[in-house]
């Protein structure tokens, strides 16, 4: 555990807040733009800690939160289907589509099946040659190379029977997409540690510039935040629209060039929906062409002309865009809490709702509100 245990360093991360202390003059608005940092931010109390100057706000970096209403719906129907197996991790299972969720597509019979990895549906489609297998392949660019790995080995082994729901996003156009918004006011971004692995930062130079914007690449420990954080308001508070890498020991510009190799040969970028958010231009992937054979949409073409609208209570839109807390919406801890979810992002294990609740970050305002 040595590993772990240098980023999760009490003494170390102290000091880093004094640092920042020292360094802040004036208030700053600064989005991490991931879940996993949003939840780690959360645990380790780091939001309380950090001097009053410096606002978190949650960006919508979590895959889960951010799949659109009509994937879930698609979802659901092809896994409501006696020809088809349907696979998806554990966490899209509870998701809400517009009226059932994929957990009661299985309570009613359907062939809804939890699988860590897409070389798991695989392998029920090489051993259920009589029905096909459908993966939910959601995510960032982080799921995007063993998504896209899976659908090389399918051809490979010329297994006709498996096919992928496509729901892949990627991060640059997304912070793009917030800045282009007038009520979206973020002075600097903690990028995604775990995505620049994958895509390296290479990408992030130009958003930076044409947005006045510095963007730190950022990792998930306290440490890692911490630091991140640092850099970020040195960054700022120099007038600096700079990227900067705070996470070198898993980060390089260029990033992994096999993972995005793989990438590049099966998908092609796409305009994508965004649930909360709306229509982002070449922020998803598709399939190219040439595996359009693998498309489930395409498969099972009736699923694809589902459309939905969302829940007019959630407004988790506007938490996944840094523009309201989840406190501050009417259902949070009371309609909504993770054992009865209106929205995504209470769902998700990597939802901003479900990190402020799990954390009681709630319990003070709601204690304030009832005064
Ligand atoms: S608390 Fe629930 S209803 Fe409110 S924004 Fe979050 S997920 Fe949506």
């Amino acid at each position: 555990m040595k590993y772990l245990t240098e980023y999760r360093d009490g003494e170390l991360t102290r000091k880093l807040l004094a640092e920042i202390r020292a360094t802040v003059t004036r208030p700053w608005r600064i989005m991490e733009v991931c879940g996993g940092q949003t939840h780690s931010i959360m645990k380790s109390g780091l939001d309380q800690l950090l001097p009053p100057e410096i606002e978190l706000v949650h960006g919508p970096g979590c895959p889960v939160c951010v799949t659109p209403v009509e994937l879930i719906d698609r979802a659901v129907a092809l896994a409501s289907r006696p020809d088809v197996i349907f696979t998806s991790y554990g966490d899209m299972l509870r998701v809400p589509g517009s009226s059932r969720d994929l957990f009661s597509v299985k309570a009613a019979g359907g062939d809804v099946r939890i699988v860590y990895s897409p070389l798991d549906a695989l392998k029920i489609a090489r051993d259920n040659p009589d029905k096909t297998v459908v993966f939910f392949a959601i995510g960032f660019e982080t799921t995007a190379p063993a998504n896209a790995m899976a659908v090389l080995q399918a051809r490979a082994q010329d297994l006709q029977n498996f096919a992928v729901l496509v729901s892949h996003v990627t991060v640059p156009p997304v912070i793009a997409g917030l800045m282009e918004e007038a009520e979206v006011q973020v002075d600097g971004f903690l990028a995604a540690g775990h995505v620049c692995a994958v895509m390296g930062y290479w990408e992030y130079p130009p958003l930076a510039e044409k947005y006045r914007v510095p963007i730190v690449v950022t990792g998930f420990e306290p440490v890692d935040l911490a630091r991140g954080i640092l850099k970020l308001v040195q960054l700022l508070e120099a007038g600096q629209a700079e990227v900067a890498n705070a996470y070198e020991r898993s980060v390089t510009l260029e990033g992994n060039r096999p993972a995005q190799a793989v990438i590049e040969q099966v998908f092609e970028r796409c305009d994508r929906k965004w649930r909360g958010i709306g229509m982002i231009p070449m922020s998803g992937y598709r399939l190219r062409e040439a595996f359009a054979r693998y498309d489930a949409e395409r498969r099972f073409p009736e699923v694809g002309q589902i459309a939905a609208e969302e829940s007019s209570l959630c407004i988790s839109g506007l938490v996944l865009q840094g523009r309201r807390k989840p406190f501050e919406c009417p259902a949070f801890g009371r309609q909504c809490t993770p054992q009865t979810p209106l929205g995504a992002t209470m769902v998700s294990s990597e939802g901003a709702c479900a990190a402020y609740y799990r954390y009681g970050r709630h319990r003070e305002v709601q204690a304030i509100q009832q005064d």
